[in-house]
């Protein structure tokens, strides 16, 4: 495909940063604000976009100067921030400053806003309302601080909220005992790529060159991480098989690897155990039998749109048809829940589709429904074709159409319940779970709040290991790249297991 992206003119940035090491405390946001743009630290006269930013700091109080030129036109901020006797409170001051008084010059000399999650520019803004609700328990105060200290959006602010509202008592139920832990399964593999995909080697070619050292690798690590899991006392509360899409598997090897799942690792009878089955063309009544009979309580197809036309433009070899017959089977078989997936910003379409699509997706009444946001990730056919400055594009369409999804869900009885972002989404959107009263997914809440210890295993897997005591978190990553996970998982698995037995 032609390669658009390299052809335009880069934007240049120049920053005066004192001390330089604020860099690290404002580059995402200045990223958000121009996301094309080459970042140079120093004080060279070059360049589109000049900004300075001192900041200075006393017992009493954090002063931070900062000033921005663009085009001829310049602005300038003072940010003063109380200082904080606790060391670590007073490091997040200075970073807090730091971001908001870069946020405020960027937003001075742009026509449109920034970032709706002001300074906040992680994956998980609902970990900070999680936080400020254990510490004050006072409602009113965190929607004020979250406005205030972080000048996150009103409605953005209502959002998190609520979400946090829905959320709370699973997160804190299950976050009680930490010897109850969640375990992610990555099957890297797919029947096809989605034009907006960034999974390396996702594409099945061979099927028994490929899925058997997979299966034996992975085999490995649930036996041998079963059994310190089991000396440790452990035992599971959620379990999500993904991928990649875990449906491509043979019905053999979908049993052999349920089979060493049960035996080893210690699944409670209520355990949710989530399988994707992203693609449709992957399912039939068989496979959805022996998911069933294996305990499986909830199941993702995820049509992403209702259009056919959009499903052969990203690379998806399934038609809508296929997705409310598969959706049918499911129900035959009598899996508890149903999640469906669908994108907003994909490529050709608009507020028409999406509007077809959550009418079409309510229609078919999924337990849960996730509303993406389309993410230009690096070394997709996406961001080949057409960069990041996609970003920007359709981006008061993309806010217009959230809103009205979030009120027609509301109004047939869905919640959100969990929320993370993704750099580099279209109209810097986030990405929402809603899901029936009851039916929320246990796994999506933790892996997004982290507060529960989470391993994974397979390809692309991430195992993060919450310690009881300090909260501290310490994450191991299995390569996503099947050649790179297999070269790499007996010393994976070790790391794995002394870090669990750091939990016992
Ligand atoms: S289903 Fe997911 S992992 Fe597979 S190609 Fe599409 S985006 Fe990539």
């Amino acid at each position: 495909m032609k390669n658009t992206a390299d052809t335009r003119k880069m934007m240049i940035i120049t920053l005066r940063l004192e001390p330089p090491g604020l860099y690290g405390y404002v580059h995402e946001l200045i990223r958000l604000a121009f996301p094309t743009a080459e970042l140079i630290q120093g004080s060279s006269g070059e360049g589109d976009v000049h900004i300075f930013l001192l900041q200075n700091e006393s017992d009493f109080e954090i002063v931070t100067n900062g000033s921005i030129m663009r085009e001829g036109v310049f602005f300038d901020h003072q940010e003063v921030t109380p200082s904080h006797t606790d060391i670590q409170e007073h490091k997040k001051n200075l970073k807090r400053a730091a971001a908001i008084c870069v946020y405020r010059l960027l937003q001075s000399c742009s026509a449109d806003e920034i970032n709706p999650y002001g300074i906040l520019t992680g994956m998980r803004p609902l970990k900070l309302v999680h936080k400020i609700w254990d510490r004050y328990e006072n409602l009113t105060l965190a929607a004020q601080m979250l406005k205030q200290d972080y000048l996150i959006r009103e409605d953005k602010v209502g959002l998190l909220l609520e979400i946090a509202g829905h959320s709370r008592h699973l997160l804190l139920q299950t976050s009680a005992n930490f010897k109850k832990i969640g375990i992610y399964i990555g099957v890297p593999y797919c029947p096809s790529r989605c034009y907006y995909c960034s999974f390396p080697g996702a594409v099945l070619s061979d099927y028994d060159k490929e899925i058997i050292p997979f299966l034996n690798a992975l085999e490995y690590e649930i036996e041998v991480l079963g059994s310190a899991f089991q000396a440790g006392g452990f035992s599971v509360s959620a379990v999500y098989v993904g991928g990649g899409t875990p449906t491509v598997l043979k019905l053999e090897h979908i049993q052999k690897l349920f089979n060493s799942l049960h035996k080893h690792m210690v699944l409670e009878p209520e355990a949710e155990i989530t399988v994707e089955a992203g693609r449709p063309d992957t399912l039939s009544l068989e496979k959805l039998q022996i998911l069933k009979d294996y305990g499986v309580t909830r199941i993702c197809v995820n049509p992403q749109t209702s259009d056919d036309a959009t499903l052969h433009r990203i690379g998806r070899r399934h038609s809508w048809r296929q997705i409310v017959e598969t959706w049918q089977m499911i129900r035959a078989v009598g899996i508890d829940h149903i999640n469906m997936d669908m994108i907003l910003g994909l490529p050709g379409e608009t507020f028409q589709q999406n509007q077809k699509t959550i009418q079409d997706l309510l229609r078919l009444k999924p337990d849960n429904i996730t509303v993406h946001s389309l993410a230009v990730k690096k070394g997709s056919d996406l961001a080949l074709t057409e960069g990041k400055s996609e970003v920007n594009k359709q981006k008061h369409e993309i806010i217009q159409t959230q809103s009205y999804i979030n009120d027609l869900l509301a109004s047939h009885g869905y919640q959100p319940y969990y929320l993370y972002r993704q750099k580099y989404a279209k109209g810097h959107s986030e990405n929402i779970g809603y899901g029936l009263p009851g039916s929320f997914c246990l796994y999506n809440i933790m892996v997004i709040e982290e507060r529960q210890t989470i391993l994974g295993l397979g390809g692309g897997a991430a195992s993060k290991f919450i310690n009881p005591a300090s909260q501290r978190l310490t994450s191991v990553y299995n390569p996503k790249n099947p050649a790179d996970y297999l070269a790499n998982h007996l010393e994976l698995t070790n790391r794995k297991v002394d870090n669990l037995k750091a939990l016992f």
